[in-house]
């Protein structure tokens, strides 16, 4: 039986991005297919966003990280998408692979907009979430994939964790 791999559903070539568009990567989800059983996750329309959408960002609130629409700051979807990656995190999946810079999905890329008016760069608040509730599974952002080594250590954390289940 192949590993089963959660990833973001925008990366398949479904067009859920809030501008109604993917980021289909067509070479590199063939060969994630020959070796593992893929199940694409998009948090934002699993909170019942629409498609498209109005954008959000991630800010620092009195110390706290918050995913907010840019044009509504008002409009806190932080919980949603945390409740979220706690019930996704249940699922029995071996790894996870995230879209780059999202700031539901990156993974180490997503801009933090800090209070003080710098910008660091971390993981989005679904995927913080995930890794919070379930640290075991192996996480990794798309583009790190397209450099074999990473590729072949994904696997291989893969694979150990599949192992130890
Ligand atoms: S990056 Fe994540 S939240 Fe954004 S469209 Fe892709 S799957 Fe959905």
């Amino acid at each position: 039986m192949l590993p089963t791999i959660a990833i973001s559903r925008c990366l398949v070539g479904d067009p859920v991005r809030y501008d109604g568009e993917s980021k289909f990567k067509p070479k590199l989800i063939k060969k994630l297919e020959d070796i593992f059983t893929l199940i694409p996750i998009c948090p934002e329309v699993e909170i019942g966003l629409s498609v498209p959408r109005p954008p959000i960002h991630i800010v620092e609130r009195k110390s706290v990280l918050k995913v907010v629409v840019i044009e509504d700051s008002d409009r806190d979807l932080t919980e949603p998408l945390q409740s979220l990656a706690r019930e996704k995190a249940k699922l029995q999946i071996d790894g996870f692979i995230l879209k780059a810079r999202s700031p539901s999905c990156g993974l180490t890329s997503t801009p933090h907009l800090l209070e003080n008016g710098t910008v660091i760069y971390g993981a989005g608040i679904f995927t913080d979430a995930f890794h919070k509730a379930n640290p075991q599974i192996p996480m990794i952002e798309a583009e790190m994939l397209e450099s074999p080594q990473q590729f072949k250590k994904f696997i291989e954390e893969v694979t150990a964790a599949t192992t130890n289940c």
